[in-house]
């Protein structure tokens, strides 16, 4: 097999498996500097593949369809990454997939991802993995109440997770996630949470957006600010940990990294994610380079672009709960001239469902989200 050269120029294909949101602002980030974009996912007239060259229609375990895709293309990346094993390795007899089907393994399952993060000493929230009601009783014992059971695989924005108050309620949570594999973490009565989202390039080199503050409503992220109000001492430590993550995953790419910071100031991560997060978009607006630009560089072999904040910045999610009064007023939110408009080309606002962004440049973080709040606001119509 011979791979492409070292650098993989503007004028090539790249493909996106997965066709959401993250995979429609990286093809955007990859036209605007002339390369193709290839997508495929088990839908039509996606996110992605409305921006894309093209729009291949097929299932991930669909292998045949997979290598078809990958020989159509210079590079292979991901913007969903529940792509399984099988998916990835066959894809990567045609083309060089980053960041790598190893790195998707790990981080797509809590326990492997929870093994390889406390075996390498990051500091994460106390966890048991539980495949036995018996084995859900230990932990409960063993990590106390309250706490959170997680389904080991599958699981993003909440789903698949029951909050356990008291030992009583085991059987009840087992049960509730249909008693499948499963992590206990104990519960952090947190700070606040963070996110750093960083890349690292072909030749290993590193950058990072800084630290992140992350705001959710019911389990889903509702707005982002940067930069976080943190102490230096632990933006340092933030940004050590992802370093120390995308280097001991090998990552070539963008890797997003969730964490707690607890009220005494000790940083727990609590997710991975291989690929740019929520909580990067506002770096589409807001920074020199953006997530899904950084991306692109890194899986082409490209050097990295500057993460330069340019101005402080809020980003709010848009959910399909917005809709539930008819269409939004879009102009009353374009009427904050700092206030930046994304949406992802969905037909079917369904509540939870994220539908889009909004961005907000301001003088300080606090006037950034204040903004970013009131334009969303105003989407609802007058009062
Ligand atoms: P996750 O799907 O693991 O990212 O969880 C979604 C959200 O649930 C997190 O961003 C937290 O707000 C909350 N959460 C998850 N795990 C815990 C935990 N162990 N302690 C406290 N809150 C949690």
């Amino acid at each position: 097999m011979t791979y492409p050269p070292r650098v993989i120029p503007p004028g090539s294909t790249i493909g996106v498996l997965g066709s959401g949101q993250l995979g429609r602002m990286f093809a955007i980030a990859a036209r605007r500097m002339g390369y193709r974009v290839h997508t495929l996912s088990p839908d039509y007239d996606t996110p992605t593949g409305q921006v894309a060259d093209r729009e291949v229609q097929a299932a991930y375990d669909d292998l045949d369809a997979v290598r078809d895709f990958a020989r159509g293309v210079d590079v292979v990346t991901f913007e969903f990454e529940n792509v399984s094993a099988a998916a990835t390795e066959a894809a990567a007899e045609h083309a060089p997939v980053r960041p790598a089907g190893s790195v998707l393994h790990t981080t797509q399952h809590r326990l492997r991802e929870k093994g390889f993060l406390a075996g390498a000493g990051f500091p994460v929230t106390p966890f048991a993995a539980v495949r036995s009601l018996d084995d859900l009783r230990a932990a409960l014992a063993a990590l106390g109440t309250p706490a959170v059971l997680k389904t080991a695989g599958w699981g993003y924005d909440g789903k698949g997770q029951v909050r356990i108050a008291a030992p009583g309620e085991a059987e009840a949570a087992w049960a509730s996630l249909g008693g499948q594999e499963a992590v206990l973490e104990a519960f952090v009565d947190f700070d606040r949470e963070v996110s750093v989202v960083a890349a690292r390039g072909l030749d290993g080199s590193f950058a990072h957006f800084g630290v992140i503050e992350n705001r959710h409503h019911r389990h889903i992220l509702d707005v982002s600010t940067a930069p976080a109000a943190v102490p230096s001492g632990v933006e340092r430590e933030a940004v050590a940990i992802a370093r120390g993550i995308l280097e001991g995953l090998g990552v070539v790419g963008v890797l997003a990294v969730e964490m707690f910071l607890t009220r005494d100031g000790r940083l727990l991560v609590n997710e991975l994610a291989p690929r740019p997060h929520n909580s990067g978009h506002l770096t589409f607006d807001a920074c020199v380079t953006s997530q899904f630009e950084q991306q692109l560089r890194a899986i082409c072999g490209l050097p990295l672009g500057s993460p330069e904040l340019l101005r402080p910045a809020a980003m709010a999610n848009l959910l399909g709960d917005l809709w539930s009064g008819g269409e939004p007023d879009w102009a009353a939110a374009c009427r904050f001239p700092d206030v930046k408009l994304h949406l992802y080309g969905k037909a079917d606002a369904r509540p939870g469902r994220k539908m889009g962004h909004l961005t907000a440049l301001a003088g300080t973080v606090e006037e950034a989200r204040e903004r970013v709040v009131a334009a969303r606001s105003a989407l609802a119509g007058p009062a």
